[in-house]
């Protein structure tokens, strides 16, 4: 038979319970010590154990036998040690009697658990400490229970990463470090470009997904020492600690060098762009704050600053870091203000479009043109989409103002028509978000409404349009081109466009870029405008080169055989009258 473990205490022989009044014997006081499940304890007043009951190898494993006159502090974990030290010798120094604390023990096994303790101490008649007593209670359970509960309130559920309330006590204890070393403190505010549009288009639970792989990502990018936090939404905070200006730059090239890999979410492969604002805090600014009693204010107003320029890093084209300066917040104010102004400016009619002709580079005849929208703001004057098509496309009144853009073109077009002095083709542009808006029905209404001939219609699309979810574009795109408009690719060159999905796609045309017709003087740039009009050839798509300036430029065009230039060499954006 098997050996009982040497914790294992018998039940004494005894004739059945106590009787109401009746002492227990000594025998039955030490089988009561003995097979309770707290751990009892005595130990001298050097903190070395002289009693440990069974439930002491119970708990945590070690034979009693082996523990006896080691120091208690042997046991306890050595994080813990200094602090249940403190606890002890302040007990016993200013003649308290009882004292009670949480520790982790050491289990036999290499493990942990957390015990509370009991402590009594044993006086001498003058005060004198004789030693202590008590029990240590296995509280693991909860303990753990009250950490996971602890992690949740202060970290991100999808992401795991420290939310707001952690990053704001993080972010005071990086200040008062900053102080302290007099090193600078850099804080990077991130925000997804376009994030909206994988919500919109591939539903929440793989924005979710995206959200989680972006997190990931950034714990990898940052250094190890850096603090990374979610601020909400798709946004996070980045902060180095010892980051001087000089620093800053290339720390933000790894981030946004860091994003090209792409994201595989929901079987997809998303390519996906982050806006970065940064803010740099000295540490003579640290040491000021903290000196004042303002570390929560410096905290705020970092983040903020760091916002801002983030804001202005998204006006500016996104995909790319702006640092803050004094400058920034009055472009903010900005920004607010234009989204409240453009609301009321598209229900008030002051948007126009104006139209830029495009012409065959080898007749120099007019063959379309393309419209291009204008905002007459009541104070600011004439606005160009630079002004307020990101505002329109992170707040969604892209979809309003999409909306109009079509309803306009399509009348003018009908109005050409009914006038027998037709447009040969109007090119109107459509935003990514407004692709996975509904764009279908509402082209099919417009076109229904005002009778304007499908096929005198061509919609830019951009690269970033097909990307975020290359399938669900590809049929949307077959169902616009059902409907007999002609479609482009605008901007060509300056996306990630794969040349085996542009096959796949009802395109009729390629744009090729500004910045491809700039450079077609040198070696390279001709280069690449070759390869592209040679490409759209095998693809059996027209080329329209965007941005010809220059008589030069246009002849080089010719020469390379692309059939259709747009720029301001040949005119510039103008209302129709004009
Ligand atoms: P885009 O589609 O590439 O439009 C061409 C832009 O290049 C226009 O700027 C035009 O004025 C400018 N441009 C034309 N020729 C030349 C030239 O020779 N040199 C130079 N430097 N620039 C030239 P604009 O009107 O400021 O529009 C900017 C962008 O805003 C457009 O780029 C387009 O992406 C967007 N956009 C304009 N109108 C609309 C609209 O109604 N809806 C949507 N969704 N986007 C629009
Ligand atoms: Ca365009
Ligand atoms: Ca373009």
């Amino acid at each position: 038979m098997a050996q009982p473990p040497t914790w294992w205490t018998p039940v004494p022989h005894v004739d059945g319970p106590l009787q109401v009044g009746q002492q227990p014997t000594a025998d039955r006081y030490q089988w009561l010590v003995e097979s309770v499940q707290e751990v009892i304890f005595e130990a001298d007043p050097e903190g070395r154990w002289t009693y440990l009951n069974p439930a002491w190898t119970r708990a945590l494993g070690h034979e009693v036998e082996d523990c006896l006159g080691k120091p208690f502090l042997d046991y306890v974990h050595p994080e813990d040690r200094q602090r249940n030290l403190d606890v002890f010798v302040e007990t016993l120094s200013t003649g308290k009697e009882k004292c009670r604390f949480e520790a982790r023990y050491l289990t036999a096994d290499g493990g942990v658990k957390w015990m509370e303790i009991h402590a009594w101490i044993f006086r001498s008649a003058d005060g004198q400490p004789l030693g202590s007593t008590g029990t240590l209670t296995d509280v693991t359970v909860r303990r753990l229970a009250e950490i996971e509960l602890e992690h949740r309130a202060t970290h991100d559920v999808l992401t795991s990463l420290p939310n707001r309330a952690l990053l704001d006590q993080e972010l005071a204890a990086a200040i008062e470090r900053a102080a302290a070393s007099g090193e600078p403190l850099a804080l990077f505010f991130l925000d997804l470009d376009r994030f909206k549009l994988v919500n919109d288009s591939l539903g929440h639970d793989a924005g979710d997904e995206v959200l989680k792989a972006v997190g990931e990502r950034l714990r990898d990018l940052a250094r190890p020492v850096d603090i990374v936090g979610r601020f909400g939404g798709d946004e996070f905070i980045v902060v180095s600690e010892s980051a001087t200006s000089a620093a800053i730059r290339p720390l933000t090239r790894r981030l946004h060098e860091g994003f090209q890999a792409p994201f595989a979410v929901a079987g997809k492969q998303i390519v996906l762009s982050v806006s970065v604002g940064a803010a740099e805090l000295s540490g003579d600014a640290a040491a000021a704050a903290v000196a004042a009693g303002d570390i929560a204010r410096a905290a705020h107003d970092l983040v903020r600053d760091a916002d801002s320029a983030m804001y202005h890093a998204k006006e500016s084209g996104r995909d790319r870091t702006e640092i803050f300066s004094a400058s920034t917040r009055e472009r903010i104010v900005d920004r607010f203000d234009t989204e409240t102004e453009l609301r009321q400016g598209i229900s008030r009619g002051e948007l126009r479009l104006e139209y830029q002709p495009q012409i065959d580079l080898g007749s120099g005849h007019v063959v379309g043109v393309e419209a291009l929208v204008r905002w007459d703001h009541p104070e600011r004057g004439v606005l160009l989409p630079a002004a307020f098509m990101a505002v329109a496309e992170e707040t969604g009144l892209i979809a309003p103002l999409g909306r109009w853009v079509l309803g306009e073109a399509c009348r003018t077009l009908a109005a050409a028509e009914k006038n027998g002095t037709p447009f040969p083709r109007m090119a109107v542009n459509i935003s990514a978000r407004e692709m996975s808006a509904g764009i279908v029905d509402e082209l099919a209404e417009v076109l229904a409404e005002t009778g304007a001939p499908p096929d005198r219609l061509c919609l830019e699309l951009t690269e970033s349009a097909l990307l975020a979810d290359a399938d669900a574009a590809q049929t949307t795109m077959a169902e616009l081109a059902s409907l007999g408009v002609g479609l482009s690719l605008d901007d060509f060159g300056t996306g990630f466009s794969s040349l085996a999905y542009l096959q796949r796609l009802p395109l009729c045309e390629l744009k090729i870029d500004r910045t491809f017709v700039d450079q077609i003087h040198d070696t390279n740039g001709r280069a690449l405008v070759t390869a592209v009009i040679r490409l759209a050839d095998s693809l059996g798509l027209e080329t329209v080169a965007e941005g010809v300036e220059r008589l030069d430029q246009a002849r080089a065009l010719v020469d390379l055989g692309c059939a259709t230039g747009q720029g301001f060499l040949f005119g510039r954006p103008a209302s129709l009258a004009d």
